[in-house]
C-alpha cells in the first residue's frame, strides 16, 4: 500500500527569454526565444512525484489571471487533481522573469511569488483535513512562513511525517527546522542553516551532525553531480549521483525531492529512497525545463 503524500508549496510561471547578452540597468535588449513553463519548487516536486507514481495531493495557490489558468490547464493535462489548488483574490499567480545569456548561459532571475506567499488562516483550515489524512507532508520555503509553520504543526500533531526541503536558502530558527523529521537541503541551504560551509562529503557529515544534534533524525544533503550525503544516527554515507550528460540542471533538486518522497511512500528506507531520487533526477537533468522534464515511472524503472 502506498502512503499518502501532501505537497504544500509554490506554483510559479517561469517566463524565460534568451538574448545575446543580459540587460544592464536601464538597458533594453532584443531577445531571441521566449517560453512560458510551469514552475515553482512545490509544483515541480509534486509533478515529479505524480509522474513517478506517487499518491500525492498538490496544495498550492494561484491568482485569478492567465498564468493561473495556464497552471490549471497543465494540471488537467497531467491528470493531477486540483481540489486543493486555491485561488487568491488579491495577489497574482507567482511568476519568475528569467533572462538567459545565450553565450555564457548565465541567467538573471526576478521572482514575484504572489499568491503562494498569501496563504491565509482560512486556506490552512481548508487544507487541514487533507494534511491530517496524509502519511507524509512535503514542504519547501517558497510560501509565507507563518502558513508553513502552521501546516507543519498540523502534520506533527496528526503524526504525519514532515519532509522539509529548505529551499531557497533562508535563515530560520532552530525550533522551526526541528519541526521536520527529514531535511533535504542542497549544499548552500545546509550551510545557511547550520553555519557549516559544505564543499565535500566531510563537510556534509559535519553539517548533518549539526542537524542530528538539533534532533532531526534523518538528513539528506544534495550535492549536485556528486550525489547525496545521507545520514541517520546509525549510518552516514555518500550516495553517488548517476553519471550522465546533463543538459539542464535547473530543477534537479525538485526532481530529486519528488522521487525521494515517492520512494519513502512505497516503504523504502532512507538510502533506497535517495537512490530512487538520484535516478529520477539523473533523467530530469538530461532534458530541458523543470516540470516538463520530469520522467515517467516507466523511464525510471528502466534505469533502476
Ligand atoms: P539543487 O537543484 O537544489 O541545487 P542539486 O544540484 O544538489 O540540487 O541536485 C539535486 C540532485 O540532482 C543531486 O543530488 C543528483 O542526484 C542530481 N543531479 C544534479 N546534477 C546532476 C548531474 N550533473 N548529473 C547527475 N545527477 C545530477
Amino acid at each position: 500500500m502506498k502512503k499518502k503524500i501532501v505537497m504544500f508549496g509554490s506554483y510559479v510561471a517561469d517566463l524565460t527569454g534568451t538574448a545575446e547578452h543580459l540587460p544592464r540597468a536601464g538597458e533594453t535588449v532584443f531577445g531571441e526565444l521566449f517560453k512560458i513553463g510551469p514552475g515553482g519548487k512545490g509544483s515541480n516536486q509534486a509533478v515529479a512525484a505524480h509522474r513517478a507514481g506517487a499518491d500525492i495531493i498538490l496544495a498550492t495557490k494561484l491568482g485569478k489571471d492567465v498564468f493561473g489558468d495556464l497552471a490549471r490547464d497543465f494540471y488537467t493535462q497531467e491528470d493531477i487533481a486540483a481540489d486543493y489548488v486555491l485561488t487568491d483574490d488579491e495577489k497574482g499567480t507567482g511568476i519568475a522573469l528569467i533572462c538567459v545569456d545565450q553565450v555564457s548561459k548565465q541567467n538573471q532571475i526576478l521572482v514575484v511569488p504572489g499568491a503562494c506567499t498569501n496563504f491565509t488562516d482560512a486556506d490552512i483550515e481548508t487544507l487541514r483535513p487533507a494534511i491530517e489524512a496524509a502519511d507524509i507532508l512535503l514542504v519547501q520555503f517558497e510560501v509565507n512562513m507563518d502558513a508553513l509553520e502552521r501546516v507543519m504543526d498540523i502534520a506533527r500533531t496528526a503524526g504525519v511525517m514532515v519532509v522539509l526541503n529548505p529551499a531557497p536558502a533562508r535563515k530560520v530558527s532552530r525550533e522551526f527546522i526541528c519541526k521536520a523529521d527529514i531535511v533535504t537541503p542542497n549544499e548552500v541551504e545546509a550551510a545557511a542553516l547550520t553555519g557549516v560551509s559544505v564543499g565535500d562529503a566531510a563537510d556534509a557529515e559535519k553539517a548533518a551532525a549539526v542537524f542530528h544534534e538539533w534532533g532531526i533524525p534523518q538528513v539528506v544533503i544534495t550535492m549536485g553531480r556528486r550525489g547525496v550525503f545521507a545520514s541517520t544516527p546509525d549510518e552516514s554515507r555518500m550516495v553517488r549521483a548517476r553519471a550522465v550528460e546533463a543538459v539542464d540542471t535547473t530543477g534537479a533538486g525538485d526532481a530529486f525531492n519528488g522521487g525521494f518522497v515517492t520512494a519513502l511512500s512505497e516503504g523504502k528506507d532512507l538510502f533506497e529512497a535517495v537512490e530512487f531520487g538520484n535516478a529520477l533526477a539523473s533523467l530530469a537533468v538530461q532534458k530541458f525545463g523543470t516540470a516538463p522534464s520530469m520522467p515517467m515511472r516507466s523511464e525510471i524503472e528502466k534505469i533502476l
